[in-house]
């Protein structure tokens, strides 16, 4: 089967940058053929006529926790609400059922957004992984190991055998990377800290956990171990090139060299690091080093949206405020952090990220009919100032057309609310118990 789209605004995100004004993309089964400008060399099985939209690569979002739907809105301006309601309340309340309907709910808004690839870590994975399928979204999933006991496991740090059960089932799966990942370097022993780690080199999946993110995380390993998180996972071998750290609001310059100099990632989280106050990280500090850096969403309790534009936005705005310099970041920049940028910092860079020959097809495009999109002079401007998730008109995954004038092609979004809220009764009425602080 092969797709040919002509008459697009083409963003390549290559290495140079390559963009063709009035260009075209061959697409051949799940793969990018070729792309170029002017008219295509070769016809499709289907030829769609841009009308000159922008088109991109599909944004990689690489920090969620996608079936936390459920608790959007809830307690957002509540302190410390880590440790006093989402632990509790996730622990009580979550069930597979709703982490299936909330992950196809999340997942759903992450397409109509544009985004086409997420790591998740959250629990009863098996169930995100199920819905994901079923989506034809790409996930990096995590199972979350953690000293404490959870909505499923009653012993804590179960989900080091849950997990290994789950990646050995979903291993080859061609569009889910099953894995797991510590919830943090302070809610996991150091020796679970290694053992995790362990199973992810074992089965050549990515390492992921927050880091660096809470001022109280940062107290207690001063207190502790007179070291900074990140000093401390380096003390224990964990900072390698599969290691991804999401967060790292509180980094030292040394800090910032020690993860350079061990291949690490980060994932950075503008929208809800900054909406729960806690700083804006040295993403400059990062870059300069050479560190690879994606753009994460967080969870739908967290940042509340499961949209790049948000993060594109946010990013913008409050690291050239932070800087005092509006030519810290340019447009373009932004936009390469939410997509060939998240394929780097998940080791995906030769699958996903641009539009090369060889590559997922993996695609957005992003309307320019409506009236916020005119005139557009800069397409990169446009999509980090103008554009809003109501502009992505269609996206492809692995050459499957999932959204298609604005709509999902393969799922029925109300159907799937209609699911998710039948089965949040439970969770409602458990939540009460939290209702002097949410
Ligand atoms: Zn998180």
């Amino acid at each position: 089967m092969r797709t040919v789209i002509e008459h697009a605004w083409v963003l390549t995100m290559d290495p140079e940058n390559t963009c063709y004004k009035d260009g075209y993309i061959i697409i051949e089964d799940t793969k990018i053929l070729k792309a170029g400008e002017g008219p295509a060399p070769l016809r499709g099985d289907r030829c769609i006529d841009a009308g000159g939209a922008i088109l991109l690569p599909g944004m990689v979002n690489v920090h969620c926790h996608v079936p936390m739907i459920p608790f959007r809105t809830m307690g957002d301006d509540c302190q410390d609400r880590l440790r006093r309601f989402l632990f509790p309340l996730e622990e009580k309340a979550m069930t597979p059922a709703l982490v299936y309907w909330a992950s196809l709910y999340g997942i759903a808004e992450m397409l109509l957004s544009g985004i086409t690839t997420f790591l998740d870590m959250y629990y009863f994975e098996e169930q995100a992984a199920e819905a994901c399928d079923k989506a034809g979204i790409r996930g990096i999933l995590g199972e979350t190991v953690i000293g404490q006991k959870t909505c499923d496991s009653k012993a804590p740090y179960g989900g080091l055998i849950y997990g290994e059960e789950f990646i050995q089932k979903w291993q080859g799966h061609p569009r889910i990377t099953p894995m797991v990942c510590p919830h943090a370097t302070n809610t996991s022993a150091p020796e679970y800290l290694q053992r995790t780690f362990a199973l992810c080199e074992k089965y050549h999946t990515p390492f992921t956990l927050h880091a660096s993110e809470m001022d109280y995380e940062m107290e207690e390993f001063s207190k502790n171990y007179h070291m900074t998180p990140t000093a401390f996972l380096d003390s224990l071998g964990l900072l390698a090139p599969r290691t991804l750290l999401a967060h790292c609001i509180h980094m030292t310059p040394e800090d910032l060299d020690l993860v350079a100099a061990k291949g690490a990632s980060v994932a950075h989280c503008i929208g809800s690091n900054t909406k729960a106050g806690k700083g804006v990280a040295p993403v400059k500090g990062m870059t300069e080093r050479g560190i690879p850096v994606g753009l994460g969403t967080d969870g739908p309790s967290s940042g509340n949206t499961l949209s790049m534009f948000t993060q594109f936005r946010l990013f913008a705005s409050f690291h050239k405020t932070a800087n005092h310099d509006r030519s810290l970041f340019t447009a373009r920049d932004i936009v390469r952090l939410g997509t060939a940028g998240g394929a780097r910092a998940l080791g995906m860079e030769n699958l996903i990220g641009s539009i090369e020959p060889g590559r997922e097809a993996d695609l957005v495009m992003v309307e320019r009919g409506s009236v916020n999109m005119f005139p557009c002079y800069n397409p990169y401007s446009a999509l980090v100032y103008s554009a809003e998730r109501a502009n992505v008109s269609r996206v492809w995954v692995a050459g499957q057309e999932l959204v298609k004038d604005g709509v999902l092609t393969q799922m029925d979004l109300n159907e799937i609310r209609r699911r998710l809220w039948e089965n949040m009764g439970d969770f409602i009425k458990k939540s009460q118990e939290f209702s002097a602080i949410i």
